[in-house]
Order: structure tokens, then C-alpha cells, then sequence
């Protein structure tokens, strides 16, 4: 699992993250969810090494790697906007990882053929980027993100740029494939229903803390305070 230990990182006078502490389970899809501004992305980018946090700690499996650069942290991300190499097929994009891991180029090949077969576009793998919906440019993110055989996968909002009906079709999609790979999972997302419906647990931020952590049942039969009452619906 994941541990992040009194987490705090500013901005200026703005605290982004504000003795956040918080637990992972090994295997389990975590939500972070909370409205705009609640420090979900800069947690997240914490997380993955691409931010430092000014106190706190990240221990992954029991190992500390605050001080370590996120190459080397085992983590695969997948972000909001499309990042994929335009240039680049679907197969290209997907093998690109292994390549910086010193694959050999068949292995890194077949590799990448499993992965998109898993991502359901086995038959895109020739096709570049713009020759790609939005939706099937974020599934080859997440075969890319899974190439490097991660510990842990982070995916921020991967879905908030897509039409509402490709966003439910491809949310239940990242959970099937996240059981399959049984990856421990960290999902930023501000949608209630996202949340609830997809992860294990969900833990709602608010101004950099951590209001409650918890099951979507349990945030939604006993929350702990009226922020997450409100937010989940239980008080609409
Ligand atoms: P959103 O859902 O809008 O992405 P969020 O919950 O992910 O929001 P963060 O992006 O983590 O929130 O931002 C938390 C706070 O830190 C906000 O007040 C934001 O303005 C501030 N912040 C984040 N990154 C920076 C930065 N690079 N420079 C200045 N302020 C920042």
C-alpha cells in the first residue's frame, strides 16, 4: 500500500495540502474527491514526484521514497488532457517506456500488443493519435501508464474531458482493468457519482485536509461532518 504521512505543501499564502494524511490499501481504487481548489491534483503530484511537499512523508510498501524522482517511484499516470505522442501510433506510444527500460524491441512490441488488446483496440494499434476518439486516445494513455508494470497507477480526472456517455462506458472499463491487474489505485476526480460509483474507498479533501475517508457506504450513511453530508448528497 501507499502511506502519505502529514503531507503539507503552500503556495504562497494558499496551504494546497495541509497535514494531509492518509492510507492506500495494496489493491484497492482510492478516490480523491473534493470541489475545485481542494488539493487533490497537488496531492496527486506529490505522490507521483513532481512536486515536493515542504513536510511529510510518501512510503510505498513500508519503503520511504519522499526524496526519490518519479522515474523511480513505480508509478504510472494517466492525466486529464490527452498526452499522447502525436506523431507516434497508438503501438509506438504504448512501447515508448519500455524503450527508456532498455526492452528489447520485439519484447517491447508484444508487449505493447497485450496491452492495448487489454484496453479493448487491438485493432488501433497502427493509428495515430488524431486518427483516435478521445476516449480511445485515454485508453492508450492507460496501456502507457501500465507498460512499466507500476506499483501504483494514478489517474487524475482521466475522464473529465469526454462526452457524459463515452465517461461511464470508459470509467467502468478502468475498473475492470484495474481489477484485472489488481493495481493499487489512486483516482482524482470533484464528481460525487464518479467517486462513489467506482472506488473502494473515497477520501474527500477540503482546503487541503482530509474530511473523512471511507467506503461510498460509509460516507453516505454516517458522514463525519456536515462538508461531507453535503457533498456526497446525503443532505440535498
Ligand atoms: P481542481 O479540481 O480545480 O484541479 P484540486 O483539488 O486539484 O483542484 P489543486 O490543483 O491541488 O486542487 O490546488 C490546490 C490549491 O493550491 C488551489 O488553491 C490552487 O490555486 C493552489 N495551487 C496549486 N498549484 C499551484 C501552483 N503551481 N501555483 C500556485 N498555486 C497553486
Amino acid at each position: 500500500g501507499v502511506s502519505l504521512v502529514g503531507l503539507r505543501r503552500t503556495f504562497g499564502a494558499v496551504a494546497a495540502l495541509d497535514d494531509l494524511t492518509l492510507e492506500i490499501h495494496p489493491g484497492e481504487l482510492l478516490a480523491l474527491l473534493g470541489p475545485s481548489g481542494s488539493g487533490k491534483t497537488t496531492a496527486l503530484r506529490v505522490l507521483a514526484g513532481l512536486e515536493r511537499a515542504e513536510r511529510g512523508r510518501v512510503l510505498v510498501g513500508g519503503a520511504d521514497i519522499t526524496a526519490l524522482p518519479p522515474h523511480r517511484r513505480g508509478m504510472g499516470m494517466v492525466f486529464q488532457a490527452y498526452s499522447l505522442f502525436p506523431n507516434m501510433t497508438a503501438l509506438e506510444n504504448v512501447a515508448f517506456g519500455l524503450r527508456l527500460r532498455r526492452v528489447a524491441k520485439a519484447e517491447r512490441r508484444r508487449r505493447a500488443a497485450d496491452l492495448l488488446d487489454l484496453v479493448g483496440l487491438a485493432r488501433e494499434a497502427d493509428r495515430h493519435p488524431h486518427q483516435l476518439s478521445g476516449g480511445q486516445q485515454q485508453r492508450v494513455a492507460l496501456a502507457r501508464a501500465l507498460a512499466i508494470e507500476p506499483r501504483v497507477l494514478l489517474l487524475d480526472e482521466p475522464l473529465s474531458a469526454l462526452d457524459a456517455g463515452v465517461r461511464v462506458r470508459l470509467r467502468e472499463e478502468i475498473r475492470r482493468i484495474q481489477l484485472e491487474v489488481g493495481i493499487t489505485t489512486v483516482f482524482v476526480t470533484h464528481d460525487q457519482e464518479e467517486a462513489l460509483s467506482l472506488a473502494d474507498r473515497v477520501a474527500v479533501m477540503a482546503e487541503g485536509r482530509l474530511e473523512q475517508v471511507g467506503t461510498p457506504a460509509e460516507l453516505y450513511g454516517t458522514p463525519r461532518t456536515g462538508f461531507v453530508a453535503r457533498f456526497v448528497g446525503t443532505a440535498n
